[in-house]
């Protein structure tokens, strides 16, 4: 057995209760170790004096000893161990708090270098439980160390000293998926060097190699298998649709339609409807267009195409709330035209999945409209016609690559309201046909955009208050769902070591809802995540749609399709740790309805490009501008599914791409992928074979759910 597929359990110092908690990481085998890249990096690295400190920074200080540690009983068992230290420039207080050990681990006289957050309390300094590491002048410590996703038991320090013992003996099994000359081209480092310096990095420079090469292997794989996907699908036939009586169905619209939605509706009719006999061309398309602009009705038409021919139509959304929306949307609609139209999704009682599992079977659901649980092996279509698929890319590549085993004869539309920079897309979603519908419904206001910080509280809250008063209701999006998590980000990007200085504390939607509650007492304020029961999710929406919830306050899992018209006002807190397309998707939530709507930004950051794109957002509400000064600013990261960033330990996902800042990578993958295919379509030649493998394993790996 090769070391790579050596269960962690093997490891020096791995029992049975670590080796648990590494299964619920994901991680079984050494390689999976290695491929549980770190989510960002401690810089040790930027000293700086007593003089220079910044309260709530964290921060490295070469400090000397000055006094003997002291140490206390304070409540019950907790102790404390305090002493000071002092630099040229100052001094401090240093405290541990319940490590007794440290008592005798610092003696007076010694120099170390401290790592960690300086706080301030009635004008006394000190530095809470630092990093100690002894300095000696002559030798150099490192700079950057990894953190990684945790589980307990494991802390940031087993999971370096694994991560370091998996690469030792694995090292001489690494073999590079890319052909030598395909690394030339690009300037990618070797696969060893990139997997060596993500774990243990031996300063920035390394780093950002390392990252930038798993960043275009990642991307290549989704390239390549993308590209894989499409070829099938073009080479295959799907059922040929009549075009019927289309305005049977556009008479059950209650809108006049847009040029724009017209051009869609059409490009659809034309796809489904070529070829001779039963057969059509399969259609491979995406509707692309800015939140609000229309895309569903598109999609409908396309679904009653389907069933008026006798076919089956299936719509997959990415999380339970999208997919309740669409199906409240559908269903009346369609039901009035006598379709039969069910909902599928992870929550479905296994009763009700039974009798919708037999009714897709024996035909008699004409449109099931639900999650990922709609491609689960044990659902069978008697005559399924047409896959629609919302924000396709926030499904990984081997939930899109069952989604099409599953619908062999099967239409494709996808819809998507990211504007994707021409660049990724090519990398996500190959070369697709593209409807762009690039007008908003008449009466669509454009939302005025503002960026404040802190400062601005206050008045922030006297416009909350005005919005009440007018009968609006009011968005609150916060990065995190609750306080102190070290890993829980929900949709916010984490690239600390990218960052710039000091990084603003972060609000957390639970504990941000209720000091709000205490602020608005008669608004009846709620808070909505990720975390919770797909029910209570379903609750809260329902009651902020009727209106009773005045204010939500939520982490991203508003982000896509949501519509509540009387929303006049998107408050971002954090704003800095959002992609700007994410914030763009943000802001559509709002201007939805008659009333006048506002999004307002709000970052303490001090960064000099967090600061820039926070003002581009102010002055652009042009989807397709934004999504390209964000790929070039900040990288790919905002645009590959935050969903996949926390998922399992699996291969294949996006987690370097998602950190590297590099805006070249996409285009080189994209070119990558089409000229290794190229010169071997089916990948089968020698030289690809360890690209073949890998990404036999991306396609068939069982991924996370997505809610
Ligand atoms: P998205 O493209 O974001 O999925 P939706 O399809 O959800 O947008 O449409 C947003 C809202 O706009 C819905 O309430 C829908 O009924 C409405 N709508 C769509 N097209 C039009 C139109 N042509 N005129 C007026 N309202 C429209
Ligand atoms: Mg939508």
């Amino acid at each position: 057995m090769a070391n790579m597929d050596m269960p962690v359990s093997k490891l020096a110092g791995i029992g049975k209760v670590k080796a648990a908690a590494f299964e619920k990481l994901g991680i079984h085998t050494l390689a999976d170790l290695i491929y549980h890249f770190p989510t960002r990096y401690e810089n040790r690295g930027v000293v700086s004096t007593l003089a220079e400190g910044r309260v709530g920074m964290m921060q490295s200080y070469i400090l000397t000893v000055a006094t003997e540690p002291k140490m206390a009983r304070l409540r019950g068992s907790l102790t404390v161990v305090k002493f000071r230290a002092f630099d040229d420039s100052g001094s401090v207080e240093i405290t541990y708090f319940n490590q007794p050990y440290m008592r005798d681990k610092f003696h007076t006289g010694e120099t170390y270098r401290f790592y960690g957050k300086l706080t301030e309390k009635l004008g006394r300094f000190s530095l809470s439980s630092p990093i100690a590491e002894k300095y000696d002048e002559r030798e150099a410590l490192p700079e950057l160390y990894a953190v990684y996703r945790l589980a307990n038991p494991l802390n940031k320090n087993v999971l370096r000293e694994c991560a370091k013992q998996a690469l030792s003996i694995c090292r001489t099994e690494i073999t590079d998926v890319l052909p030598s000359e395909l690394r030339a081209k690009y300037s990618l480092a070797t696969l060893s060097f990139a997997l060596e310096n993500i774990h243990v990095p031996e300063n920035l420079t390394a780093l950002d190699r390392a990252a930038r090469r798993l960043a275009f292997d990642e991307l290549l794989q989704t390239a390549l298998a993308v590209r894989l996907m499409r070829k099938k699908q073009t080479q295959s036939f799907a059922e040929r649709m009549e075009n019927g009586d289309i305005s049977k169905f556009l008479n059950t619209v209650p809108f006049e339609l847009t040029n724009a939605q017209k051009r869609a509706i059409d490009d659809i009719i034309k796809d489904m409807s070529a070829g001779e006999g039963r057969d059509a061309p399969r259609m491979s398309r995406i509707l692309v267009g800015d939140v609000g602009c229309g895309k569903t009705v598109c999609a409908a038409a396309a679904v009653y195409m389907t069933v008026h021919n006798g076919f089956q139509a299936l719509v997959m959304a990415p999380t339970e709330i999208l997919a309740s929306q669409h199906y409240n949307d559908l269903a009346p609609q369609f039901a009035s035209l006598g379709y039969n139209v069910e909902k599928l999704t992870g929550s479905t009682t296994a009763a009700e999945k039974r009798r919708i599992k037999m009714g897709l079977e024996n035909g008699s659901i004409d449109i099931v409209i639900g999650t990922h649980a709609l491609i689960e092996d044990n659902v069978v279509f008697k005559s399924l016609g047409l896959a629609v698929c919302d924000e396709q890319h926030r499904f990984g590549i081997a939930q899109r690559a069952k989604l099409l085993e599953k619908s062999p004869r099967a239409h494709m539309l996808v819809m998507s309201a990211t504007p994707i920079p021409r660049t990724l897309s090519l990398v996500l979603y190959g070369d697709l046909a593209i409807s762009r519908i690039d007008e908003m419904p008449r009466g669509r206001q454009k939302v005025d955009t503002f960026y404040v910080n802190e400062n601005y509280r206050e008045r922030l809250n006297g416009f909350i208050e005005k919005q009440f008063a007018d009968g609006g209701q009011v968005y609150v999006v916060c990065p995190a769902v609750e306080a102190q998590e070290d890993d829980a980000d929900e949709g916010a990007v984490t690239v600390s070591v990218f960052d710039e200085g000091f990084t603003p504390p972060l609000k957390s939607a639970v504990e941000f809802a209720k000091e709000l509650s205490e602020r608005f007492p008669e608004a009846s304020v709620a808070y909505i995540h990720g975390k919770m029961r797909p029910a209570e999710k379903n609750d809260i929406m329902t009651r902020f749609v009727s209106g009773e919830i005045k204010l939500l306050v939520s982490t991203t899992v508003i982000e896509v399709g949501i519509n509540v018209p009387n929303a006049s006002l998107m408050i971002v807190e954090n704003a800095e740790r959002f992609g700007l397309s994410q914030l763009h998707q943000l802001r559509g939530r709002v201007g939805r309805g008659e009333r006048k709507s506002y999004c307002v930004l709000v970052s303490d950051s001090e960064g000099e490009i967090a600061k820039q794109r926070l003002k581009l957002m102010t002055k652009t509400n042009d989807g397709f501008v934004i999504a390209e000064e964000d790929l070039k600013m900040r990288g790919p990261g905002d645009f590959l599914g935050t969903d996949g960033a926390r998922q399992s330990g699996a291969h294949g996902n996006y987690r370097m791409a998602a950190l590297c800042q590099d805006a070249s990578i996409p285009e080189a993958a994209g070119e990558a992928a089409a000229a290794i295919l190229e010169e071997d379509p089916t990948l089968s030649s020698e030289a690809f074979a360890p690209l073949r493998k890998k990404l036999a394993n991306a396609m068939s790996a069982s991924e996370t759910t997505m809610n």
